[in-house]
């Protein structure tokens, strides 16, 4: 069951208040440079992230942002954008109003939006500039950038109770005071809270998930859920997985980023894949069909098994841009590529689709099943080829327009 929270609409993706679960993702391009952006928020959009973040930290950046969202629109692309600010954004929505009009939210850091008494004014000035134009705002606190004054505060505080809370409790809570001082002085200054989403992000699992379930049991804002500075490869793969599985399993978080840090070479779109797949491998959602493997064992001597299994993932992977439109439904289909026939024949048949390939001195042929029903046994070199013929006439037959 998922938690009940205000709906807020950025741009034409809803956000809480009972929608699916939105997966989200940050360029990590220079936003100055026009063409780098556009290709990359592309690309993040093109691979299944349904709400893009940009970095808006100088003039020139936030001049690119009308540019790249009327290159996006021109390129077929309608994918929403958030622009992150931190320390100069009230300088920079008042400089240039047309970026924050061509955004759909703004993403506000109160740890970073000034100190002393300059805060609360600009602060404000960058809730008026998305209240003026009608957009979502995020108030995303981060432990590595939490405001120091309230910090400090709250730990004045907690030294003087007769039995003092832990730092680290203190420090959590800061957090969420932080959150919530900020929504409601945002609600003051004029914004709707049904334009308001909270996120109060920390690199440590444990502490993310006691932050997240304190903040949901206090308010009912959209939560954005992610673990911040998660890592590289598996060690970020991983904590993200852990943390964000506790909390969506209780219902906590409407929208989700993984904020891995992409290897040399590796591409952006990581990031939106493996949101995805924690998303459907939890049953929330479905994006891509996804194929069931057997690990592999001392039956399987040939890699054979391993590359059929990579090659269709990454080529049914590779087709859902063309067919999330073409064949609506095919996100939810099941294949099963096994390595013999210990477990093999009964994977396949609770798979769409599924193929035994032959394990050690096992005979060197393949029984393919559809919908639970052995169809055809493939041999020879071009069980691969045949495999994957078999899988798009399925696909086109099941899901095509005008099939039942
Ligand atoms: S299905 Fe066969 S190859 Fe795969 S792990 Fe089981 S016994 Fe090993």
């Amino acid at each position: 069951m998922r938690r009940p929270t205000r709906r807020v609409l950025v741009g034409h993706v809803p956000v809480g208040g009972g929608a699916p679960v939105v997966v989200q993702s940050m360029t990590n391009t220079d936003t100055a440079d026009i063409a780098g952006t556009t290709a990359q928020v592309h690309a993040l959009w093109q691979a299944g992230s349904e709400v893009v973040r940009i970095t808006v930290n100088t003039e020139e950046a936030a001049r690119a942002v009308p540019i790249i969202r009327e290159k996006l629109d021109a390129m077929g692309c309608d994918v929403p954008l958030v622009g992150d600010f931190h320390f100069n954004g009230h300088r920079l929505v008042k400089a240039v109003p047309e970026c924050a009009q061509a955004l759909a939210k703004l993403r506000v850091n109160p740890g970073n939006v000034g100190r002393g008494s300059k805060r609360d004014e600009q602060f404000a000035t960058l809730i008026e500039a998305a209240a003026r134009y009608g957009k979502a705002v995020r108030i995303g606190v981060n432990w590595g950038s939490l405001d120091q004054d309230l910090l400090a505060r709250m730990m004045d505080e907690n030294a003087k109770r007769p039995t003092p809370h832990e730092p680290e409790e203190v420090m959590r809570n800061a957090l969420i005071t932080s959150a919530l001082d900020s929504a409601k002085r945002a609600e003051e200054l004029g914004l709707a809270g049904d334009r308001i989403i909270l996120s109060c992000k920390l690199s440590g699992v444990q502490d993310l998930i006691k932050v997240y379930r304190d903040l949901a049991a206090r308010s009912d804002y959209a939560l954005h859920l992610g673990l911040t500075e998660a890592g590289m490869g598996s060690k970020g793969i991983v904590a993200s997985t852990a943390a964000l599985a506790i909390l969506l399993q209780e219902g906590i978080g409407d929208t989700i980023r993984v904020s891995l840090t992409p290897a040399p070479g590796e591409p952006r779109t990581t990031e939106v894949q493996v949101a995805q797949e924690i998303l459907q491998t939890l049953g929330l959602r479905s994006f891509t069909p996804l194929v069931t493997a057997c690990p592999g064992c001392g039956r399987t001597t040939s890699s054979v098994f391993q590359e059929l299994a990579q090659s269709i993932q990454n080529w049914l992977r590779g087709q859902m841009p063309v067919w999330r439109a073409q064949y609506p439904g095919v996100e939810s289909m099941n294949v099963a590529v096994m390595g013999c026939v210990v477990n093999g024949p009964g994977e396949s048949k609770h798979a769409n689709v599924g193929i035994s390939l032959p394990g050690t001195n096992e005979t060197p042929v393949a029984p393919v099943y559809v919908d639970g029903e052995k169809t055809v046994t493939l041999k020879g070199e071009r069980i691969a080829e045949e495999f994957q013929a078999i899988v798009e006439d399925y696909v086109q037959r099941t899901y095509g327009k005008g099939s039942s």
